[in-house]
């Protein structure tokens, strides 16, 4: 396996942006433009912390006009973000974020890279994002970065002298990438790696400044700009027929999860980059000045150059096969190079480019999407020579088990072959997301092995080398195997081969909450991932926990069927929590994960392999009022939340809401960012606050202060302004203000306890100026900050309680926090007297 995915390494940079894509089918100007690119030599390194960070102008600028080979370093893959297209969160929201940016890089021509850091939510400042990364790994994985792509320039997105200013994983990368400047050309630092790659000291290192880093236009138009170079990023590619900025819309509309789709723009643009560190350029127009960009740069190289510049000079749009014989000659010199880094880019480069002068199909399709380990898999290859130039099939050798099928066949002019082959999948591991085998923390990923560091995606598990003659020269091509099909209404597809486990299983909820002693069914899917799987199932479950029965016996005939079992799980007498993981055993075998795929039109499909688990919570919780009304926002989970702990909870249609309607409830609710995304609201805000001066209780839960829909001054019933104040580390103490409010006395008492074991952040957007009326009832702030004491605010009106608080319950109640039931379920119980004992309602 070490030896394969060395191999997959070197060329893994070019075929993963392929990957489960519709292959490129390059035209003359595509190819033209590849031509183009392999005569430059020069290398430039985008840094920043998060997809969607990436300024993808300067990088589709960099690689389509100075034709460098530009690359995306995001120290994070996003988990930490939100998701506007579908459920993902956590790690499968960073999968997705990977293959946008990996879609981003197929637009802008860029390549992309990653280090170990984990997304794991806001930080405002460095020093707390260093304290939960580990900062001296996730600059080791910056330094090996820029040992194994070799920039000479190096472009930080964010400023490493304004600490505080942005977002800490922000600064935090910047700051990661002066360091790693001066680290990685140093032999004594982090010298494991040097192994692998050699030292490497990049030429110069640049700030990607704009007027936005001034606070205004008008402050960076006057600023001193001697340091400063800058670039027309609107330029016309006629080859294209488009213009580098539109390009860079395209690009950045492929982060769609975070909301990024929008209109293309065009016309003239500045962008400026600052000079941080190395040798000034003596030429400002140039952003390589002083580095030899040419063919000129490696030795051997001048020969080779003065080839493949002669085929750039008098390229045949017309007849581009005409310059194969030149071509397969340039690929004999190249793979002749002394110089092993600029050799394996270089190969790849022309090996693409010849095959597409030849309009040479070749593709290798699975018969199935997946394969378990050590299995033997059919694949269907299709060869075809779409030129006149003589071209010989002569062997084919699979990677996965390393065996060599002679062919010797004669490719003819558009005469297409059909070869079948079986391969052995001589392997144990999965082909899903690397990063995700092995539990990290809550700052990092754990990915032991130091080759895989930082590659986008998974080595293909599968590759095809088709051996050929080219023009009477030898050549060798690398196909990896995919899994093609069609869909009546979405026509021809292509998704990657996947190598995943014989069976996996998984809970419904990843959180179960029994705020009663009452035992709760619990379901398992189990999938199977080959024929004939027979075996038994049982729970692994906390000693005090008790699950019927012990183990069940499965059998599923069919790869791909799924069956369900129940089980019953029995809470323990007093509050207690723990982790549920299903355990299929197979003949001496044992399968303990979840397998989820994910699938979008715009991205390629994925598999993703997780822990299996769920985390089972017995809360001693009582409970006021039982018939509680949502209003849905942005979307979250507290109606499922409330539901297990025995709440009945009625979605409400905004459009339904009147005078009466509200009447009927215990408690209203307001899903997050509600004012922010609901514009019915804005007619029925006043129903709202009138069922509260009712004797109705209404819960608010955070909004932003900005594009909010109704008026703000009706948001509540007493003035409250809305501000950016937000607690994000999620252990900040918290101090209760209001000791004797029934908020924190009824009906659950809480204590500093309940403040435990939160998650990500205390909450956002609280309020920073309310009326007297309200009565804050909390107290928190992060290190170094003023109080806040907006997280929870309450006040009387009419006959009912109005209550608006920024605490993040949209996290903490789906992550099963003891504390964060209590007050929630005292912020419906205001109001009540009595304590529900009505028997919990099934799920
Ligand atoms: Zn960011």
């Amino acid at each position: 396996m070490r030896k394969l995915i060395l191999f997959i390494l070197v060329t893994c940079a070019f075929i993963s942006t392929s990957v489960a894509q519709k292959p490129d089918k390059l035209s003359s100007n595509q190819i033209y433009e590849k031509v183009q690119k392999l005569n430059f030599l020069g290398s430039a390194l985008y840094i920043a912390a998060h997809p969607d960070d990436e300024n993808t102008r300067l990088i589709a600028y960099l690689s389509n006009n100075v034709k460098a080979r530009t690359a995306y370093l995001s120290l994070t893959r996003g988990d930490g973000g939100q998701n506007l297209i579908g459920p993902e969160i956590r790690e499968q929201l960073g999968v997705i974020r990977t293959q946008e940016l990996l879609a981003a890089r197929r637009v802008d021509g860029g390549e992309q890279l990653f280090s170990r850091a984990n997304d794991f939510g806001y930080s405002k400042h460095p020093d707390e994002t260093f304290d939960i990364w580990n900062e001296d790994e996730v600059l080791s994985d910056v330094v090996w970065a820029i040992r194994k792509f070799k920039p000479d320039v190096i472009i930080n997105r964010f400023d490493h002298r304004t600490p505080g200013r942005t977002h800490g994983h922000h600064t935090a990368s910047a700051m990661l990438s002066m360091e790693a400047f001066d680290l990685a050309g140093d032999k004594n630092a982090y010298a494991s790696q040097l192994k692998t790659y050699d030292a490497w000291q990049p030429t110069r290192l640049f700030f990607n400044t704009s007027w936005w880093f001034y606070g205004s236009r008008e402050k960076f138009e006057k600023a001193d700009k001697s340091n400063m170079l800058n670039f027309d990023i609107g330029v016309y590619y006629p080859l294209k027929g488009l213009s580098n900025n539109e390009l860079a819309s395209i690009a950045s509309s492929q982060h769609l999860c975070q909301g990024f789709g929008r209109l293309t723009s065009r016309g003239t643009q500045q962008e400026y980059v600052e000079f941080l560190k190395g040798d000034f350029p003596k030429d400002k127009s140039n952003i390589f000045s002083g580095i030899d960009t040419t063919w000129n740069r490696v030795k051997g190289g001048k020969a080779i150059g003065n080839i493949l510049n002669t085929i750039e000079k008098n390229f045949d749009f017309v007849n581009p096969s005409s310059h194969l014989p030149k071509l397969m000659e340039a690929y004999g010199m190249i793979q002749k190079l002394e110089d092993e880094h600029w050799k394996t880019i270089k190969l790849a480069e022309i090996e693409t480019i010849i095959q597409a002068c030849a309009g040479l199909y070749l593709e290798a399709s699975a018969i199935s999407p997946s394969a378990t380990p050590r299995s033997d898999i059919k694949i269907n290859i299709e060869a075809l020579n779409r030129s006149n130039t003589a071209i010989k099939l002569k062997t084919i050798t699979a990677t996965s088990d390393n065996k060599t099928t002679t062919k010797n066949i004669d490719l003819l002019p558009n005469k297409r072959e059909n070869i079948s082959l079986e391969a052995n999948l001589a392997t144990d591991e999965y082909s899903a997301p690397y990063w995700l085998f092995e539990k990290g923390t809550l700052g990092m990923y754990n990915v032991a092995d130091q080759q895989l560091r930082g590659l986008p995606e998974t080595p293909r598990p599968a590759i095809l080398k088709f051996n050929l003659e080219i023009a009477g020269k030898p050549i060798t091509i690398t196909k990896p195997v995919i899994y093609r099909y069609s869909k009546p209404d979405k026509g021809e597809l292509y998704q990657p081969f996947e190598i995943l486990p014989e069976v996996t299983a998984d809970f419904k909820d990843k959180v179960l909450i029994f705020s009663t002693k009452d035992a709760k069914e619990i379901p398992v899917t189990v999938k199977a991932g080959k024929d004939n799987i027979d075996g038994y199932v049982s729970i692994k479950h906390p000693y005090s926990w008790k699950v019927y029965p012990e183990k069940q016996k499965v059998t599923i005939a069919q790869k791909g069927d799924e069956v369900t079992l129940m089980f019953t799980v029995i809470p323990p007498a007093t509050q207690s929590e723990g982790i549920l993981t299903p355990e299929v055993f197979i003949g001496n075998k044992k399968y303990t994960q979840a397998l989820s795929e994910i699938e979008y039109d715009h991205i390629p499909k994925q598999s993703v392999l997780l822990p299996s688990e769920t985390k089972v919570v017995r809360l001693n919780i009582q409970k006021g009022g039982q018939y509680i009304g949502y209003i849905q926002g942005a979307g979250d989970a507290i109606p499922e939340s409330l539901r297990q702990i025995g709440y009945d909870v009625e979605i409400i249609d905004p459009a339904s809401i009147d005078a009466e309607s509200l009447q009927k409830y215990d408690a209203v609710v307001v899903g997050i960012r509600a004012y922010n995304t609901v514009d019915e609201l804005k007619f029925k805000q006043k129903y709202i606050l009138d069922y509260v001066k009712n004797g109705g209780n209404v819960i608010v839960q955070y909004n932003t202060n900005r594009r909010v829909k109704v008026d703000p001054s009706e948001i509540a019933p007493y003035n409250l302004q809305l501000s950016r104040d937000r607690v994000t580390d999620e252990n900040a103490k918290v101090t209760v203000i209001a000791k004797d409010h029934s908020l924190v006395n009824f009906p659950n008492k809480i204590e500093a306890k309940d403040f435990d074991d939160w998650v990500q952040e205390r909450g956002l957007y609280f309020p920073n100026s309310w009326a007297p009326e309200f009565t804050p009832i909390l107290s928190m702030n992060d290190k170094g900050e003023t109080e806040k004491k907006g997280s929870l605010l309450v006040a009387k009106y009419g006959k009912g309680n109005y209550i608006y608080t920024g605490l993040s319950f949209f996290r903490e109640l789906p992550a099963g926090v003891p504390g964060a039931y209590k007050l929630f379920t005292n912020m419906i119980s205001i109001g009540k007297s009595e304590i529900v004992t009505k028997p919990q309602l099934k799920n």
